[in-house]
């Protein structure tokens, strides 16, 4: 049976049992079951379940995994992590996630003033703050003040005049100095996607110019006791672990040779993020795994620090889609299979049909399971040519409404005779027949990254399971963009059931999605966020908490700045009573399609 992949990419967070997609944790909820609950509390359009245990369970395995491989390196620096906000930084999100990372001083990476007021206010004292990006004075002023109020916090420094603002707050302000590490700009280059986060063309980072330069400022300022850490990141979702080697042996090198200078209290590398996660449904594309990482990571900077005579560095390390990615998934409901829309009864033949609609109805009439193949070619083949003759004006409407109705009929009875079982089989007639399954959702919001940057996440339908699918699938959302299309594609072919939509409900799941598609979602079209819902477990029992509802259209309005009393006003001035108040209704609801059941 078709199981989607799920032995490759979901790690066993899930798993198909009796034909539906359950959570495998605590007493294993089926999808469909915790959607029937959320729908009976009138919630609707596509929803988004957070799983905080699963956010949980991968802090404890980077913890324990750096700490064994420590053990068994016997490795002397500390081990420390913290989570970069701009992965996910909604508060639903992160709470639970700084109360699962407690026991560990689990800390935040922040990149902007705004991230930085949350780390602030949020993150553990005690627990690390680590700021990257570019900074003004005020937000090094807010290092100062963080520092004051007891937080462990690193600013790291992007560029030299960073490092001057840093000097004149200090004097100005007399605060105590926050601790200062140094972005090093690395001639080894990251791969990916986000390549251009190493490199010696990188945005960021110090040359090794630099890098003597900044030492210099620091020394001659007899600031350098604030020195502690050596910082890279390469780029996000590696998916070989060679580029890390590389630039740990880089960062490692200027570490020692600044403690050697004289950089006393250096004694942390802080390796950045880019631990990769699983996106692909059909074979494994991330050719490591975290133990294999912990060791190498532990035995460069050893070997390092040995050579070059200098204590062995703490190591940090800010992966955030590693953390985050799984623990989300997202549900939609299907609305409308397009072929779906294709019934015997609505076949008006006239009298006298144009013979090549006759042939299609004799196609179909006597198709069996031996001519069902042929027939259904011949038929894609016959429509072809009664779309060229209805545009050279030799049939009519209602001969090309019935030319379009044959064929899709003699598509779903081809396949049903065929029951092929062979998706090498399926895959040949797959690219004419795909099925179109129109989602409730809205990819730009919920998905930006499959429109953005082309990323593929696992999709599988959460009922139907113990039954073949037969349909090559492409995915359409329901804003009026065609980017908000998922298409067929014929190396990652996604099949799914062929439902009767009137009759049972049928919904995809998104896998993967915790990490940067919350942050990413746009309002195109002015979708609004999903419902969102923090699903928890207490004594084996499922609990829904924090459910967000998707806003209102209303709400939408109003913060893209529409004037929503002015709108309800001309609404209430030009339309009687009971009408205005069927509008004020609607603008209450969100942006989704409603139907009698999504
Ligand atoms: C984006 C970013 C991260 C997180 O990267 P992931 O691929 O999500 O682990 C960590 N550190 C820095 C500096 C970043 O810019």
């Amino acid at each position: 049976m078709e199981d989607y992949g799920i032995g490759i990419w979901s790690d066993d967070n899930f798993l198909i049992e009796d034909g539906l997609l359950k959570v495998n944790y605590s007493n294993k909820p089926a999808f469909i079951d915790m959607i029937k609950e959320i729908k009976n509390k009138n919630y609707k359009g596509p929803l988004l379940f957070r799983f905080p245990h699963i956010n949980l369970k991968q802090i404890n395995k980077l913890y324990a995994t750096f700490e064994n491989a420590s053990k068994e390196y016997n490795y002397k620096g500390k081990f420390n992590a913290v989570f970069p906000l701009k992965v996910n930084n909604l508060p639903n999100f992160l709470h639970p996630l700084i109360k699962s990372g407690e026991k560990y001083s689990y800390g935040l990476e922040v990149g902007s003033k705004a991230e930085l007021f949350i780390a602030m206010v949020y993150n553990k004292i005690g627990s690390p703050i680590i700021v990257n990006g570019f900074k003004d004075e005020e937000m090094i002023h807010l290092g100062f003040i963080a520092k004051k109020m007891g937080h462990q916090i690193t600013l790291i420094i992007e560029g030299i005049n960073e490092l001057k603002s840093i000097l004149k707050l200090g004097k100005e302000t007399k605060l105590k100095f926050p601790n200062i590490g140094l972005r090093v700009r690395l001639f080894n280059q990251g791969i990916g996607t986000w390549a251009k986060s190493g490199g010696i063309y990188s945005k960021f980072g110090l040359s090794s110019t630099e890098i003597l330069e900044a030492y210099d400022i620091l020394e001659k300022n007899k600031i350098c006791q604030y020195l502690t850490m050596i910082h890279f990141h390469i780029g996000s979702s590696m998916n070989t672990i060679k580029p890390l080697k590389k630039a740990l042996k880089e960062s490692g090198n200027i570490y020692a040779e600044l403690k050697n200078l004289g950089a006393n209290n250096l004694n942390s590398i802080n390796i950045g993020g880019g631990l990769a996660v699983e996106y692909s449904q059909y074979k494994r594309t991330v050719q490591y795994d975290l133990q294999e990482f912990a060791s190498d990571v532990i035995f460069t900077l050893q070997s390092i620090a040995n050579n070059k005579n200098v204590e062995e560095p703490n190591i940090f390390i800010e992966s955030g889609r590693f953390i985050s990615a799984a623990s989300s998934v997202l549900i939609s409901p299907v609305l409308e299979l397009f072929s779906g829309e294709y019934d015997k009864e609505q076949l008006k033949l006239k009298k006298k049909n144009p013979p090549l609609i006759d042939e299609l109805n004799e196609l179909y009439l006597d198709m069996n399971i031996k001519t069902a193949l042929e027939y259904m070619h011949d038929s894609i083949d016959h429509l072809e040519s009664l779309l060229k003759l209805f545009d050279l004006g030799y049939i009519d409407l209602e001969d090309r409404s019935n030319a379009e109705l044959l064929t899709n009929l003699i598509i779903k009875k081809a396949i049903y005779l065929l029951e092929i079982d062979d998706y090498d089989e399926l895959k040949k007639i797959d690219h004419k027949i795909q099925e179109k399954y129109l989602l409730n959702f809205s990819i730009f919001q919920s998905l930006p990254d499959v429109w953005g940057i082309n990323q593929e996440f696992p999709i599988m339908p959460i009922t139907h399971l113990d039954k073949k699918p037969t349909r090559s699938a492409s995915l359409w959302d329901i804003t009026c963009d065609s980017d908000g299309e998922i298409p067929f594609n014929d190396t990652k072919p996604l099949y799914l059931h062929s439902v009767n939509l009137k009759k049972e409900d049928y919904y995809l799941a998104f896998f993967q999605v915790g990490a940067y598609q919350d942050v990413l979602g746009m309002r195109h079209n002015l979708f609004s966020n999903p419902t969102q819902i923090n699903v928890v477990f207490e004594k084996n029992k499922i609990k829904f908490k924090q459910i967000i509802r998707s806003q209102s259209i209303s709400d939408i309005l109003d913060d893209i700045d529409y004037n929503t009393y002015e709108i309800k006003k001309i609404f209430k001035n030009s339309l009687d009573n009971n009408t205005y108040k069927i509008v004020k209704s609607y603008l209450k609801e969100n942006s989704y399609l409603k139907t009698t059941w999504s």
